[in-house]
């Protein structure tokens, strides 16, 4: 049962006021002051989307300098799905903070960095024998999945597929699908990485096991079962569009990678702790992967990345061959544990699933009314909208973009996703209040009609 209050301002973060309130348009005079230091001093390939200087979030809502209050439907792109600022990771990091900030894990051990290990091996699916190793950020933890995956089978190839996203690291840039804005100018990229094609329902129209027949194929002629170390797919695609594949498709993967030999890599960076209304999306699907890649949602916002999976895979690195100085600090792993606590606790799978019974009724009504929204999917609070030209079913990425960037002007931040850059995705901190919620979706309406 869910404990969540939805209504008050007490759950995920400093006392704010769960408004949207615009006192000055976006951005404001403070934020712009800001923002043209940013031009001057940051690099110009670190670009941002919402125009403000934040400086306050909790519960539904981010602040700004100016003292704007906007609705958050992005999460800092699912990470603070506990809510921002939530109070019991305050708390913890705190604690922490003014205890001792590092020693690195590979020098002098500590116990919480144990303990998110047991914590991840006991939440992930499966049950086997699993171990864990903690790095920094989504990239590095798929990095170091596929090195355990190649010394685990002493082989080197490793199969991504279409519209997946992987980080922008070397290896992760080689894995990742698109080109703009994230490989163009940058290889050249590492070897030994091949594309195969992925399930996409709307846009393909196959079942799943023809999807995934069709995937097997491609990988046995042009790859080699016996030259595979892995596959790896996200179980929903996240920047790639919120591509939720067709039942069956990744079932039939696994069932493949175990007959030869090829370690199943699920990325649930962001699919990952109670976003899609189970605590993985793999067991929405009824896979048990080989091993699994989190980050992003694992501990309220601080930085922190995970690989899970079974013993025997987990061990095959020899000792030193995995790690880093950084990799599972004791302020980020305090942060995990809490946030893992409230994740099994606080009814936050409930509550996804409850985002979602709001979500995808409200964008499938707009649908109804707008072909130009072609296609509605997702689960729990992990929805999202594919916006098409009517007639021909071409991706309309200039009517998605002003979309989000009318909403942003109101107020709503909404992030926009996909291959084609046609798709608005729904990421909302589960402490949303339903209230705010709604009335962002009520924006996002407007702005579709004024268009
Ligand atoms: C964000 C993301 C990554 C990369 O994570 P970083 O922390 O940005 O390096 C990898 N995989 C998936 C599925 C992601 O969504």
């Amino acid at each position: 049962m869910s404990t969540v209050a939805t209504n008050t301002t007490s759950v995920g973060g400093p006392t704010l006021p769960q408004e949207r309130r615009l006192v000055t348009p976006i951005p404001g005079p403070r934020s712009q002051e800001v923002l043209a230091r940013k031009s001057a001093a940051v690099a110009a390939g670190v670009s941002h989307t919402v125009p403000i200087a934040a400086v306050a979030a909790g519960g539904g809502v981010i602040v700004d300098a100016d003292g704007n209050s906007l609705i958050d439907l992005g999460s800092g792109i699912a990470v603070t799905t506990v809510g921002n600022a939530h109070p019991k990771i305050v708390a913890a990091v705190q604690e922490q903070v003014a205890q001792f900030t590092h020693t690195c894990f590979m020098i002098s051990p500590y116990e919480s960095y144990i303990a998110v290990a047991e914590a991840l091996n006991r939440i992930t699916p499966g049950d086997v024998a699993k171990k864990s190793a903690l790095f920094n950020s989504g990239a590095e933890a798929v990095e170091n999945a596929v090195k355990i995956a190649r010394k685990h089978t002493g082989r080197q190839a490793v199969v991504a597929f279409d519209h997946g996203y992987h980080g922008r690291t070397n290896l992760t840039m080689a894995l990742t699908a698109k080109a703009m804005p994230y490989k163009s100018g940058f290889g050249p990229f590492a070897g030994e990485v091949y594309r195969a094609p992925t399930s996409y329902p709307f846009r393909d129209a196959l079942s799943g096991p023809d999807a995934a027949a069709r995937a097997i194929a491609q990988i046995e002629k042009q790859v080699g079962a016996e030259n595979l170390a892995a596959i790896i797919i996200e179980p929903i695609q996240g920047e790639g569009g919120f591509v939720v594949p067709a039942d069956g498709f990744l079932p039939a993967l696994v069932d493949w990678c175990r007959a030869n030999g090829v370690v199943f890599i699920a990325d649930e960076v962001q699919t990952g702790f109670a976003r899609t209304g189970a605590m993985f999306a793999s067991e929405l699907f009824g896979i048990v992967p080989d091993l699994i890649t989190t980050a992003k949602g694992i501990a309220g916002g601080l930085p922190l990345a995970a690989v899970t999976g079974r013993a025997e895979i987990m061990d095959a690195a020899h000792p030193g061959g995995l790690g880093g100085t950084y990799g599972g600090n004791p302020v980020a792993c305090a942060a995990a544990l809490a946030a893992i606590d409230v994740f099994e606790n606080d009814g936050l799978i409930e509550r996804a699933r409850q985002i979602g019974d709001i979500l995808l009724p409200r964008l499938t009504a707009l649908q109804a009314a707008d072909p130009r929204i072609g296609d509605v999917r997702g689960r729990g609070a992990m929805v999202a909208a594919e916006f098409v030209d009517p007639t021909t079913g071409a991706p309309d990425a200039a009517l998605t973009a002003a979309i989000a960037r009318d909403c942003i002007a109101q107020g709503v931040i909404v992030l926009t996703c996909g291959t084609f850059g046609n798709v608005i995705r729904f990421l909302p901190p589960l402490s949303i209040p339903d209230t705010l919620l709604n009335e962002g979706l009520d924006v996002v309406a407007a702005a579709l009609t004024a268009h």
